[in-house]
């Protein structure tokens, strides 16, 4: 008999969750949270390397722009979720590419070449309202990123630009966790028509052969469907992982 993947339902109850929660927050909230961190950016362009912040994710509408203008801005998203068992990767989605140091394809001399029209995740940096564990692993919302380890702090914040960060930080979260809710809600539907399920040991298996060499299938979700690629160790340099 063929069975849904324990993993994937409890990872999309999970989600379901977090985005219900999401909504509980009002903006004028987290503005206030906003207003007291008081964040000013002192253009150390740490942000944007994979050492000080992992990678870009892209939400659907910006990769859709970037596959149709400059598909060698992106790669198929470290980390990938899941693994099929046999011979697939598969990801919710795009990232932005890095050079070999690290650094954002966009980024010259400390400054982003695309200010005007950077992606929705630089343009709420560093704020964020996203669910992750505490120190006693208890899933908790954090609303900024690095604190206190970049920037500078307790600037002015207008009460109406507080509030519009906010909006648009809400908004961020709100697309990521259905893209998120999407994928998995595919994979699970195509590893049960597949009769195929995740298991971590062989994820790690693979992944250690990717490390060494071994070129690897990803399917990346994307607008409704997932698209192969065929990726190296090489394509993945400037980042963090693999
Ligand atoms: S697109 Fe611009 S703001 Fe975003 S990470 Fe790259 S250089 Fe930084």
């Amino acid at each position: 008999m063929l069975m849904n993947d324990p993993g994937i339902d409890r990872e999309l109850a999970l989600l379901s969750e977090e985005r219900d929660l999401l909504m509980k927050w009002s903006h004028e909230d987290l503005a206030r949270i906003i207003s007291d961190v008081g964040f000013s950016c002192v253009l150390c362009g740490k942000c944007c390397t994979s050492r000080f912040n992992g990678h870009v994710f892209l939400l659907e509408n910006e990769a859709a722009r970037l596959l149709a203008d400059s598909s060698e801005s992106l790669v198929p998203a470290p980390y990938f979720e899941l693994y099929n068992g046999d011979d697939s990767f598969y990801v919710s989605g795009y990232a932005l590419r890095v050079h070999d140091d690290g650094t954002c394809v966009y980024l010259h001399d400390n400054r982003c070449r695309i200010y005007e029209n950077r992606f929705s995740i630089c343009r709420i940096y560093p704020y964020m309202l996203h669910r992750e564990p505490d120190a006693r692993k208890r899933l908790v919302f954090r609303q900024v990123s690095g604190l206190d380890t970049h920037g500078e702090y307790h600037h002015e914040i207008a009460g109406e630009e507080a509030v519009a960060i906010a909006r648009e930080t809400i908004a961020y979260e709100y697309a990521w966790l259905t893209q998120m809710i999407e994928f998995y809600t595919a994979t699970r539907e195509l590893f049960l028509r597949e009769n195929k399920r995740h298991v971590r040991r062989e994820y790690d298996k693979k992944m250690r052969e990717f490390r060494d060499g071994t070129v690897i299938q990803v399917w990346v979700w994307h607008q409704g469907a997932f698209r192969p690629y065929r990726m190296r160790r090489e394509d993945y340099l400037g980042f963090n992982w693999p």
